[in-house]
């Protein structure tokens, strides 16, 4: 359709001075003492009139997938607050999903255009829609439509983009809201989000944000000059932080410093500063200024299919983040106050930053993004408090402060809840503690079930801050102890004294219960902030754990040592992570005793006990040959690795990982006859991952052979009740029964059995 341009009518508002006019009365308007509905109505007829149309409408969305109809001149009044339209219907449904205006002459013909019979729209031919959004945040729709065939210019067009950030930004500060107006308010509905399990528990708290959003009070601007001051000084304030920044890295290694110089070349980029002098020109603040263009850059980052250009856009983004700090005032360290129970909330965030808050100070976290594999989520487990990831865009609706409820049970989250939601999740939260308080009953009870069959229950570590729960939980040891959270606190490699002083603390801590050591399991999403990351196409399959210990020993080698010093005189238990053949295990054994040898020759006291075992995590070791079960003193299962590699299916990817049942039987299969091949060379065999936490997996693996179980300290007690009520000779024969009939997971059957009369439930 051919699209008629009428730039230079006497309709014509493409001047700056008209749209700083509009602003100007827009701002009147808004300062006006009058209640949200009044004002939005006011809003629209101005608009209208400013920019000689017959209608203007405000859609706004009520919720996460339907806009609405809130305020007209021009259409229907009754059709205000009725008339609703899901995203991408119809036209202004089109225009909120791409997040891109339409404009058109003619848009009966447009594809998509929806006939609203109640708005009395027929008439008007001509459309221009621009989305309301803010820094990402989709808000709604504004809308203008007149008889006359025509399309607007690109300058009109880019004069209503301007008015549209101003409405973002005051219904971003609940302007609309009040009496009369059947706008649910911004920031103040409840909203729920739903994300992936990091870490189970429930936590009732209030809202702390990792980085507080940046509010622009005031989007209009009194005087372009004073504001393209404003914005110049600012500018100049971040190129001498960014200069600074590159002066005081000196010879940091060549990625940072090539990030460095990319912010450098933005802030110092004339395109970049154009944009917002234009914003200026055109009557918004500095501060709004930057917050359009970074709404613009945010924009093209959701489009982008390129990863290295959405990096780049993901630096202007940050600067633009800095630049609107310095414009405001409004800096990381707000002064407010960290609330009563405080739940953390960010998009991400690295375990040294989590570990900074200190383990007593958070009651759950929330991210944006992360994933249950994620560093955090193994300090939150560390932690036991709830761990919710990947709920989607929380950091843009919640405010410090907010009333907030985490279900690490289910993965929801319930931001500012309505009442009777807040009843009952203290009723749910009450029953746990009640549950809990039966397991501290059972805390020096042994795992022993119905028909007398005993199972070992030790915790997983990675912290001095884990130890004490091995008192508390009744674990009768440390299964797993995962060295690399150490290392991924600190800024650089920790030094062999630091190191044999921690092991020899925890061993301590222990007194005589056994800790199992785990050597260095990194790379994949455990990317140590002083390593070079690799570039790999996948780096789960790629270079981790022993095989970069095994290729370059020198920190493996460090770390025995610290090991073998801190266990001086007493027992010491290794274990190698992700073992794939037979000779890594063999090798990494004997760089082992090479160092011990080395320490016996420099006199030092030796372990009097030295255990070495392998995790198994690769299906290929419960295929590998019999010397690997001799010769290893234990072996464990890493279920998390080893189901990941067994149905190809990426553990961090939420998408993939849950279609795979851990009490598939394929998966029990493969666990029985590794459990078998330990019985037959006499080799005791534990299970570490995750799923030995979970009560009802942890009954299967029992029934299985599984006599040695090591988990999160929180499950412990669930896991040795219901082991406690369990025949799990009985229960052997159910899942034997399901495998026979064909079935693909045997866990309908368990849930069936556990649910009879006196079987655990
Ligand atoms: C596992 O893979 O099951 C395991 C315990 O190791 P991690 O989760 O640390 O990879
Ligand atoms: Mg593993």
């Amino acid at each position: 359709m051919a699209i008629e341009r009428t730039t230079g009518t006497d309709l014509d508002y493409g001047g700056e001075s008209d749209s700083r006019k509009l602003l100007g009365q827009l701002r009147t308007a808004l300062a006006e003492d009058s209640e949200g509905q009044e004002r939005l109505d006011r809003v629209t007829s101005i608009i209208a009139d400013a920019m000689g149309v017959e209608v203007c409408s405000i859609y706004l969305f009520r919720d996460s997938e339907t806009l609405e109809l809130c305020a007209t001149e021009g259409l229907r009044p009754e059709a205000v607050h009725k008339t609703r339209m899901r995203i991408g219907e119809g036209l202004v449904g089109r225009v909120a999903r791409d997040k891109r205006p339409i404009n058109t002459a003619d848009a009966p013909s447009e594809k998509g255009f929806r006939y609203m019979a109640e708005t009395g729209e027929e008439q008007y031919s001509t459309f221009l829609g621009v989305p309301i959004q803010r820094l990402g945040e989709n808000m709604g729709v504004l809308v203008v439509q007149s008889k006359e065939r025509r399309a607007y210019s690109d300058d009109e067009v880019y004069g209503m983009e301007v008015v549209a950030m101003v409405l973002a930004e005051m219904t971003e500060l609940g302007a609309f809201v009040g009496e009369g107006a059947a706008l649910a308010p911004l920031h103040r509905r409840a909203v729920t989000f739903k994300g992936g399990i990091g870490q189970e528990g429930s936590a009732m708290g209030h809202v702390w944000l990792h980085e507080p959003r940046v509010v622009v009070t005031d989007p209009i601007g009194d005087d372009p000059d004073d504001e393209l001051k404003k914005l110049d000084v600012a500018i100049s304030t971040l190129q001498i932080s960014v200069d600074e920044l590159l002066a005081t890295a000196g010879s940091a290694d060549k990625e940072q410093l090539q990030v460095l110089e990319a912010y450098r070349m933005f802030a110092n980029s004339r395109g970049w500063r154009r944009r917002m002098e234009e914003d200026i020109a055109r009557g918004l603040s500095a501060a709004a200024a930057v917050e359009k263009e970074q709404t613009a850059t945010r924009q093209r980052m959701s489009q982008v299919p390129d990863a290295y250009l959405r990096e780049r856009l993901h630096d202007l983004d940050d600067l633009s983040n800095r630049l609107l700090r310095i414009l405001t005032g409004q800096g990381k360290e707000t002064g407010a106050e960290m609330p009563e129970n405080p739940i953390l909330i960010a998009s991400n965030i690295g375990p040294g930053e989590l570990l900074e808050y200190g383990r007593r100070k958070l009651k759950g976290i929330v991210l944006e993004e992360g994933s249950v594999a994620s560093h955090a989520a193994i300090v939150a487990r560390a932690w036991a408090i709830p761990l919710i990831v990947h709920t989607g865009p929380i950091t843009a609706e919640a405010l410090n402060g907010d009333l907030i409820l985490v279900d690490g049970e289910h993965g929801v989250v319930h931001l500012r809840p309505e009442d009777p939601v807040v009843g009952s999740f203290r009723d749910k939260m009450a029953m746990e503690a009640a549950q809990q308080e039966r397991y501290v009953d059972l805390r020096d009870k042994p795992a022993e079930s119905k028909d007398g069959i005993r199972i070992r229950l030790t915790m997983n570590a990675g912290l001095m801050a884990d130890l004490p729960s091995l008192g508390s939980s009744g674990a009768e040891g440390v299964g797993l102890f995962r060295t690399e959270l150490q290392f991924l606190t600190q800024p650089k490699v920790p030094r062999r004294g630091e190191l044999a002083e921690q092991y020899s603390s925890v061993l301590d801590r222990a007194g005589d219960k056994e800790v199992v050591f785990r050597t260095l399991d990194i790379g994949s999403d455990k990317v140590l902030p002083y390593m070079k990351p690799q570039d790999e196409p996948n780096p789960a399959l790629g270079w981790r754990a022993i095989r970069v210990g095994l290729d370059k020993p020198g920190v493996m080698r460090m770390q025995l040592q610290a090991l073998i010093r801190a266990a001086a005189g007493r027992k010491l238990s290794l274990m190698f992570p992700f073992i794939a053949q037979l000779q890594e295990f063999r090798d990494a054994r004997e760089l082992l005793f090479r160092e011990i040898e080395r320490e016996r020759r420099m006199g030092h006291l030796l372990p009097h006990e030295v255990k070495v075992g392998a995790m198994l995590e690769t299906p290929s070791m419960a295929f590998a040959p019999s010397q690997f079960f001799t010769e290893a003193d234990f072996i464990s299962i890493g279920g998390n690795d080893l189901k990941q590699f067994f149905y190809a299916a990426d553990r961090e990817n939420e998408r993939v990982r849950r279609r795979y049942d851990t009490l598939n039987v394929s998966f029990l299969n493969l666990i029985e006859m590794i459990v078998r091949r330990c019985q037959e060379t006499g080799t005791p065999v534990s299970f570490c991952g995750e799923d030995a936490g979970r009560p009802i997996e942890a009954l299967v693996f029992a029934a299985l052979g599984l006599r040695s179980l090591s988990m999160r300290p929180a499950s412990i007690g669930p896991v040795k009740h219901l082991i406690r009520r369990m025949d799990l000779v009985g229960l052997r024969r159910v899942i034997d029964d399901a495998r026979a009939s064909g079935a693909q997971s045997v866990r309908p059957s368990v849930v069936e059995f556990l649910y009879k009369p006196n079987n655990g439930s």
